[in-house]
């Protein structure tokens, strides 16, 4: 469809970004989050597709913490879980950090994370970011 769509007459630079584009992305599935959490309750992101073995090259996870609503809301605890709800790898992430975490995930399943402030005491919050079960390369 996409080579159809070039063919078509869209620019020629236009169509080859696009291609690279969609090539460099092909192994790293990359998500965006906005969750409500709190101190004492947990929350699931979205599923993605795990590329590589967790303990391989390019296998931890990432998190990044871009907002937090609660003042004090400023840790995160992200566990990556399999489509079971079981753990596979836990870390944490600071407010305005990025975070690398080991797993024992694997490639070709899909994974998504829950996270929660890790103060049992901060209230209620909405939380953003993005996560990949797999390291930029
Ligand atoms: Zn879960």
């Amino acid at each position: 469809m996409l080579f159809r769509k070039c063919v078509a007459g869209v620019g020629i630079v236009a169509c080859l970004s696009t291609m690279i584009v969609s090539t460099a992305l092909a192994d790293r599935e990359v998500k965006f989050y906005n969750i409500s959490v709190s101190g004492h309750r947990a929350e699931d992101t979205g599923e993605a597709l795990k590329y590589h073995h967790g303990r391989d090259t390019y296998g931890k996870f990432r998190i990044s913490l871009d907002s937090s609503s609660q003042q004090n809301g400023t840790k995160v605890s992200a566990v990556m879980h399999n489509s079971n709800h079981e753990s596979r790898g836990s870390g944490t992430v600071s407010l305005g950090n990025t975070a690398a975490i080991s797993n024992t995930g694997t490639k070709g399943y899909y994974y998504h994370l829950n996270l929660q402030y890790t103060n049992i005491l901060v209230g209620s919050g909405v939380i953003t970011g993005y996560w990949s079960p797999d390291e930029p390369h």
